[in-house]
């Protein structure tokens, strides 16, 4: 394949620590450790995403290549690479963490493309690194799978992402305990290549600050606020000021985002959030079916709950806190944090408005249209609706006669869709009201709202079938999905199916409703 060019900044810019070894520890002083990955047995290039590829100037016989899956196999670098594990902390479920770094992703460099435009490289489930404590550095097909095409779901919805330049499988296998029983069984492995301007986390701040090291704290925000922030300008302390605002806007950008498509991160935990407002880390991530405020994807968080749907902007708010705590320190005072922590809520009222507004077809979004929003919410919520169905089909309802037939599709329970009919036609009545005074014509008004309220999201039972097939051998359903989610806003004839209701059968199935963190 043809050779990319890199400009390694992370690393000539930063320190980095003294050993080499695979050795796990506790890495100090230092922002990253040197590591290459561990070969793998017989990497094959399984999937692979277009528009990734052409971002890194990179043609499709480039890909095809032999010494593509090797490269992102893990098993070769290209000249230029400098492959390293970065150091992070973060707080998981609320509780200070400690050192947790790159235990299964490795960098392999920056490369700068043909429109001068940075990408960092980075294999996940490439190998052991000194940060992978008692696991084994590698990531098995399933969650890998599940990254791949999530990344660039995400990408095609208009919701600020890492993407996914590859899905390349080990032919090697991986032991995981999938429901934590204690009954491990061998998955295929896999390694996904992932793409960002940069994977820097709050937790990559927060371990600096947790050990008193402000001098590469300072080195890092700084490095931060040079490479991935040039924009800002001004005297040292307005432009550190000026950054950790506009790290919370792009926060409370992200979480307006996934709120308007149904999505849950899963485990928003501080080394799991991008410095750039990416979604990063998916993990045991889902899709909304039925609209329910209260649901976790993830098993792990089933008691408490912490990252349920309804929770992610609060917590997001909770995670820049601790950013702005890590800051402190540096910064000397509070009042620019605390600046930007009211900014973020600001930014995420207005774009969280401003969503519900294009969702249901309103120009202007005032009390009377937050009092639709908040009974919709509860009857979605009561009646078993499907949130993506729903608002696709809101921009069919024709305002003049306004007939909950039109929405059907969306309902999951005859009998509760029976049961909250009177309550559904006030409240569409209700809404059509509203819809009139919009006076538009209804082709443009079914445009505006189609154009925000997307047909195709990634459901997590189609993800789970596409899985099984590949897991089978056939990694066919992986590539429609794929070509599917890339117009996720466009009725696409011929895969109605991908735009269904979630059928009976994944209701409670393992992948399809719950996920585990082992991946
Ligand atoms: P996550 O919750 O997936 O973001 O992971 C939390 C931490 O566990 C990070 O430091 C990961 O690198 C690490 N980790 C997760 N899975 C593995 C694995 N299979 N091998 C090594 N480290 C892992
Ligand atoms: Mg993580």
């Amino acid at each position: 394949m043809k050779p990319l060019r890199f400009d390694n900044r992370f690393v000539a810019e930063l320190p980095a620590d003294t050993s080499e070894s695979l050795q796990t520890r506790q890495v100090h002083g230092a922002c990253f450790a040197r590591v290459k990955p561990t070969p793998v047995r017989a990497p094959a290039l399984l999937a692979w995403s277009p528009e990734v590829a052409q971002l890194l100037d990179l043609a499709e016989e480039d890909v095809r290549s032999a010494s593509f899956a090797d490269i992102f196999g893990g098993n070769a670098l290209m000249a230029g690479m400098e492959p390293y594990a970065a150091c992070y902390g973060g707080h998981q479920f609320g509780n200070w963490a400690g050192q947790l770094g790159d235990g299964r992703a490795i960098t392999l460099g920056e490369t700068v493309n043909s429109r001068g435009e940075r990408w960092e490289l980075q294999l996940k489930g490439a190998g052991p690194t000194p940060f992978s404590r008692r696991a084994d550095g590698r990531a098995v097909l399933r969650s890998s799978v599940r990254e791949f095409l999530c990344s660039e779901a995400m990408h095609h919805l208009g919701v600020p992402t890492t993407r996914a330049l590859s899905l390349v499988t080990t032919g090697e296998e991986v032991v995981r305990d999938m429901f934590y029983d204690g009954r491990p069984r061998a998955e295929p492995g896999a390694v996904v290549c992932r793409v960002a301007p940069s994977f820097i986390r709050f937790g990559s701040f927060e371990i600096f600050s947790a050990r008193s090291d402000l001098t590469n704290l300072e080195k890092l925000v700084d490095f931060t606020i040079a490479r991935d922030f040039p924009e800002l300008d001004g005297d040292v302390a307005s432009r550190r000021n000026a950054w950790f605002e506009v790290v919370c806007e792009r926060t409370a950008h992200m979480l307006a985002h996934w709120m308007r498509v149904g999505f849950v991160h899963g485990v928003m935990n501080t080394d799991n959030m991008s410095i750039l407002g990416l979604t990063i880390d998916y993990g045991p991530y889902g899709w909304i079916d039925n609209f329910d405020l209260d649901w976790t994807p993830n098993t792990t968080d089933a008691g408490g709950k912490r990252y349920r749907f309804g929770n992610q902007p609060q917590i997001a708010h909770w995670n820049l806190v601790q950013l702005a705590n890590a800051l402190f320190p540096l910064f000397g005072k509070a009042e620019p944090l605390q600046a930007g922590l009211d900014r973020y809520v600001d930014v995420f009222e207005a774009r969280s408005r401003a969503h519900h507004a294009a969702k249901l077809g309103f120009s202007h979004y005032g009390e009377a249209e937050t009092d639709l929003v908040e009974r919709l919410h509860l009857l979605l919520a009561d009646a078993e609706v499907d949130m993506t169905i729903f608002y696709r089909r809101l921009a069919d309802i024709d305002p003049g006669a306004p007939d909950l037939a039109v929405l059907e599709d969306a309902f999951y329970s005859v009998d509760k869709l029976t049961a909250q009919g009177d309550a559904l036609r006030g409240w569409l009545r209700d809404y059509a009201g509203r819809a009139r005074l919009e006076g538009c014509d209804p082709g443009r008004r079914r445009a505006a709202m189609n154009a925000v309220n997307p047909a195709y999201v990634l459901r997590n039972y189609l993800a789970q079938e596409a899985i099984d097939a590949a897991e089978a051998g056939d990694p066919g359903l992986i590539h429609t999905l794929l070509d599917v989610m890339r117009r996720p806003y466009d009725e696409q004839p011929g895969r109605e199916r991908f735009a269904a209701r979630r059928p009976d059968w994944a209701r409670n199935r393992a992948g399809c409703s719950m996920l585990s963190c082992s991946s």
